[in-house]
């Protein structure tokens, strides 16, 4: 045997068991990687050919290369549906079961046409030994079907290349690198086999199958990194990608290692250049949440986005690496805008009275402690109206309770317009009403208490037609407090500014009275 043939029977052989090595490793370290049953597959069937096609060129007469290579023709027809299922499922696509089959009906007819060829000549036109090679080498004539075997084939090929190159286009540049491997394994047979087929090979050696154990090395590799992920590659990307949560993962050091479209709303300087870099960099302008992720502990944060005020819970979860070492952070943005703004609703309309949209008297009282408290920590002053509507029984009595109801609406109303920033009004029972102010010297409250009697008894609601006037009566108090002290409270001050009402209600109503 020429020492050229003995070198490339051994590369062939060399190249089976680099097959049947991925098969063998892909089924003990990559099994549920995307992709990794078909590669288990095609590996063992290409190895198997590779073997047989070896054993043929060791042949030493036809009858020999004719077994092997019906034995080759046991795995061949197959690898190019495996290698398509392969991609197919790589890419995280699925394709009915009937088209499935349906692959396999080409593959079956090829070994049918392949073993019955001597009664049609249907596969191989002829079937002879090259008269140009020192040594035994068969020159086979392809017929109608070898055409359309390679013809399948090649399709499937090209097929399974597009199919990765769309995918590549769509793909983050994540899994460009491991996309492009996989069309670059498939790319290697191509060439090996154009060369081939145009002689280029010495002696019409197919250059076949070692072109293949060269692919399966690509193959291994990109499926090896996507295990690493251990989702499939377009599951991970459409759930990672559509997630409503913004997502950011950074390593130990703080540096951005991926992210997702939602996260760019909350930083827009992300993009595919800022991998790799550190997060701070990118939140020089946002001391705030540069603060919240330095300190790694679950936070609100709100931002404005394009005008809109976005509340978000900040979550950390720390990545940890097989030893259990931690190798980074998920740190995730979760849009809590509609809960916030739901509970601030919630709030208020626990804390406003139903009819006058003032306060009610829990959160009006509730309020005025935290009024309290602040005056007694810094020192400062309190003045407090209380007011009454005058005879409303006899507004009931005449018009209705509908028509009270406006009434005590429109007496809040004014009372609303001419209380400050800071104050607090309440609505203390059915037409009584109070009012908290701080730092305000006793003549303010006293001039504005007058303000919003005259302001009543000069004004008229009118109901259902019926024209409404009554007047109110005011009771104001006042209390200095000093920093430190705790003497002086709501519920100390409320009991003296009703007194100073009982005393407006007994002077004839329609009046201020002070008692402090
Ligand atoms: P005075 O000048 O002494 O305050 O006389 P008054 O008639 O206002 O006295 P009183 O406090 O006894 O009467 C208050 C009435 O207000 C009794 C109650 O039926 C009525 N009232 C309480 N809450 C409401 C309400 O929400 N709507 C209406 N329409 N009436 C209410
Ligand atoms: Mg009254
Ligand atoms: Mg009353």
């Amino acid at each position: 045997m020429p020492r050229e043939l003995s070198l490339y029977i051994l590369v062939i052989i060399l190249a089976g068991a680099l097959s049947l090595f991925l098969c063998l490793f892909a089924l003990l370290k990559i099994k549920d990687a995307p992709g990794a049953k078909p590669y288990i597959i095609v590996t063992l069937l290409s190895s198997i050919f590779t073997f047989s096609y070896a054993l043929e060129l060791s042949s030493t007469s036809l009858e020999q290369i004719i077994f092997w290579l019906r034995v080759e023709y046991l795995a061949l027809p197959f690898i190019p549906v495996f290698l398509l299922l392969m991609c197919i499922e790589y890419i995280g696509h699925r394709i009915k079961k009937v088209w499935k089959y349906a692959l396999f009906i080409i593959p079956f007819i090829t070994i049918f046409m392949h073993y019955t060829n001597d009664s049609h000549h249907f596969y191989y036109k002829s079937m002879g030994l090259r008269g140009d090679s020192p040594f035994p080498i068969i020159k086979l004539v392809g017929g109608p079907w070898f055409y359309v075997h390679s013809l399948f084939l090649f399709l499937c090929v090209m097929i399974s290349i597009i199919i990765l190159l769309r995918q590549l286009k769509n793909s983050s540049f994540r899994f460009r690198m491991q996309i492009s491997m996989m069309v670059a394994g498939l790319l290697i047979p191509i060439l090996a086999n154009y060369y081939y087929i145009n002689g280029l090979s010495s002696y019409g050696i197919d250059l076949g199958p070692v072109s293949m154990s060269i692919t399966f090395i690509f193959h291994g590799a990109a499926l090896l990194t996507f295990q690493m992920f251990n989702v499939a590659p377009i599951a991970r990307e459409t759930v990672f990608e559509s997630m409503k949560e913004g997502v950011i993962v950074l390593n130990q050091q703080g540096l951005i290692v991926d992210y997702n479209h939602g996260m760019r709303k909350v930083i827009p300087l992300l993009d595919e250049h800022t991998i790799g870099k550190s997060i701070t960099s990118l939140l020089n302008g946002n001391q705030h949440l540069r603060e919240i992720i330095d300190l790694k502990q679950d936070s609100d944060f709100t931002c404005s986005i394009n005008g809109d005020m976005v509340h978000y819970h900040i979550g950390f979860s720390p990545v940890f690496n097989k030893s259990n070492l931690p190798i980074g952070q998920i740190i995730t943005f979760a849009d809590v805008t509609e809960r916030v703004l739901m509970l601030e609703k919630l709030k208020q309309l626990a804390s406003l009275d139903g009819l006058t949209q003032i306060l009610n008297r829990t959160f009006f009282i509730k309020k005025s402690e935290i009024l309290f408290d602040a005056l007694s920590r810094e020192g400062g002053s309190v003045s407090i109206i209380m007011f009454d509507i005058d005879h409303f029984k006899n507004v009931n009595d005449t018009f209705g309770h509908e028509a009270g109801d406006a009434v005590i609406m429109h007496v809040a109303n004014t009372a609303k317009e001419y209380i400050r920033e800071g104050d607090l009004l309440g609505r203390y029972g059915g037409e009584e009403f109070i009012v908290s102010l701080p730092n305000t010297a006793l003549p303010t409250a006293y001039e504005l208490a007058d303000v919003i009697r005259e302001k009543v008894s000069e004004s008229i609601s009118e109901v259902n037609g019926e024209k409404i006037s009554v007047t109110c009566s005011f009771g104001v108090t006042h209390a200095s407090i000093e920093a430190g002290d705790r003497g002086h409270s709501i519920q100390t001050l409320m009991p003296l500014a009703d007194q100073a009402l009982y005393a407006a209600k007994k002077n004839g109503r329609n009046c201020v009275r002070i008692i402090a």
